[in-house]
């Protein structure tokens, strides 16, 4: 028994990466996405030079995330962008 649509399917397969920082707080999320694998890989890029540990997750979960942490309240976090 499954009243799954392709649809929620494919919403939950979708997987970003995100740039967590050593407090914990998420500083930086990119959606994994083929088409742009290149700019992907750059942001990535950006977030390995800022000192955050890449996790890959599902888009579902960056959305239920706390993006700031006290100390990062200020922080400007953007979707795909960081500094
Ligand atoms: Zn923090």
């Amino acid at each position: 028994m499954s009243n799954i649509t392709t649809t929620q399917n494919e919403e939950a397969a979708r997987m970003a990466y995100i740039g967590r920082s050593p407090c914990g707080c998420v500083r930086a999320a990119t959606v994994d996405d083929p088409a742009r694998a290149r700019d992907v890989a750059k942001e990535i890029a950006a977030m390995v030079r800022g000192k955050l540990t890449i996790e890959r997750v599902t888009c579902e979960s960056v959305r239920a995330t706390d993006w700031k942490c006290p100390e990062h309240r200020v922080a400007t976090v953007t979707q795909g962008a960081l500094l």
